[in-house]
């Protein structure tokens, strides 16, 4: 039998709390309940993403380079004391509004708000980075990483993984279970045997596909410029697909095509790329290049898009699952990891109104603040899901609607 078990916690008065998954959610989720005093396991499954060739961009990782940040995620980041905001928006760019390509060389500027309000552009790698930083500053936690979860028994607390590195498997015990794993969440599946959760899922036809516009070299041929105004998140919009660019603090800018995947398998050839963009988007083969088109379409991975719906999020005072495990959305809102970072700082604001302490000793008051969770947050995660799936609409067809245009000249007047 290859299975080692911890030493029983039974006569240990401090609560533990398994954090699963080191994704964006985890590791903040880490940070807020170091900083309440518990001790922190925290267990992800693949390797530690700050070594280069771990990271996000390595090509290991199907998932979007930058990401749109918002008051929302911005006000978790800002909850712990630590800097983190500071830290994250010191290397963000901010975009003030969408800049809407609408045919070759038009442009139309459409601000997010009227008083100079701002999203923000950040890399999500460095972010990642920088809460794993944060998180190692505190002599309460400790980092598992290539611990795959396979098992969970929640009425003993007791986790079982695979640890990676050897294929052995290694049980630990926890007085409370987050599941911060992701759209796939093995801690959701596995609540789902024991309780009577509702679930839905949802494939939209649309797939994504990242492309790289590399900076621009100045006429002296020493520096680097942005191709494009920097301050806006860019939109081609063509009714049935639709391409969108954010900038990196490289001035470079990725780009994310979704398009239905038959639209995919039709581009065969090269010759079929190119004359895909010139039909379709023009200017932007001038912004990217025909070579690094051809290269990055071709090689680069396509990923899939679901939004998911469940309730509830808890079990009892042993469980919860937070981020996409419990409301993964389709990108069209740029408010999946902002999403994600509410529910933590909402779940800590519930723990403050029931003043749950790091000791074990009011497991009651743990049963109802979990279930106030699922209470408080499952309906506006629905809704939010829900007005991902309009925007899938509205970025790739509303914007450009005459109407819309018309009414937005009027506001602006
Ligand atoms: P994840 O980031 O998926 O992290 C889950 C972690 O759990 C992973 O590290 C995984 O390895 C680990 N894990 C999984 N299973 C196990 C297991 N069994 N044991 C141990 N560990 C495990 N959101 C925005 O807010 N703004 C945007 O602009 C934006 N753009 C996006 C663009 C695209 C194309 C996509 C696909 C998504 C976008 N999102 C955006 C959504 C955002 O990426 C997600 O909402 C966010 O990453 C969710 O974070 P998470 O920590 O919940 O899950």
């Amino acid at each position: 039998n290859n299975t080692t078990t911890q030493p029983s916690l039974s006569d240990v008065p401090k609560r533990y709390v398994a954090i699963i998954g080191g994704g964006l959610v985890g590791t903040l989720a880490t940070l807020y309940f170091a900083q309440r005093g518990w001790d922190v396991n925290l267990f992800e499954l693949r390797k530690d993403p700050r070594i280069p060739e771990n990271s996000e961009n390595s090509g290991i990782f199907q998932r979007s380079i930058n990401l749109a940040l918002s008051v929302r995620g911005l006000s978790a980041l800002s909850k712990p004391n630590l800097d983190l905001e500071k830290i994250v928006l010191e290397s963000a760019i901010p975009m003030k509004g969408r800049m809407i390509h609408i045919g070759k060389d038009k442009l139309s500027s459409q601000p997010y708000g009227s008083f100079g309000e701002n999203i923000y552009s950040v890399e999500r790698n460095f972010l990642l980075e920088s809460l794993f930083n944060t998180v190692e500053s505190f002599n309460n936690v400790k980092i598992y990483f290539q611990h795959q979860l396979k098992r969970c028994d929640f009425d003993k607390g007791l986790l079982e993984f695979e640890n990676k590195e050897d294929g052995k498997l290694v049980q630990y015990t926890a007085d409370l279970i987050i599941g911060a794993d992701g759209v796939h969440s093995t801690v959701r599946r596995q609540l789902m045997r024991i309780i009577n959760m509702n679930y839905q899922q949802e494939y939209i036809p649309h797939i994504y596909c990242e492309l790289t516009i590399p900076p621009k070299v100045t006429e002296k041929g020493n520096e680097t410029e942005f191709i494009m105004d920097s301050n806006h998140l860019h939109i081609w919009p063509r009714h049935s697909f639709m391409l969108i660019a954010l900038p990196n603090k490289n001035k470079s800018f990725t780009c994310t095509l979704f398009m239905p995947h038959e639209n995919f398998d039709s581009i065969k050839t090269e010759d079929d790329l190119i004359t895909f963009f010139q039909c379709n988007f023009p200017d932007f083969i001038q912004l990217i290049g025909e070579q690094q088109l051809k290269k990055e379409f071709f090689h680069n991975p396509k990923g899939s898009l679901l939004s998911i719906k469940c309730k509830p999020y808890h079990y009892r005072n042993r469980a919860i699952f937070i981020g996409d495990a419990a409301h993964c959305m389709v990108p069209f809102y740029g408010q999946g990891m902002n999403c994600g970072f509410q529910d933590v700082e909402l779940l800590d604001s519930i723990f403050d109104k029931y003043n749950i302490t790091s000791f074990r000793s009011d497991d009651d008051k743990l049963n109802l603040a979990l279930e106030e969770f699922t209470n408080i947050r499952q309906p506006d995660s629905v809704a939010i899901c829900d007005l991902a799936m309009y925007n899938y609409i509205e970025m790739r067809s509303r914007v450009t609607s005459p109407l819309y245009l018309i009414r937005k000249k009027v506001e602006d007047w």
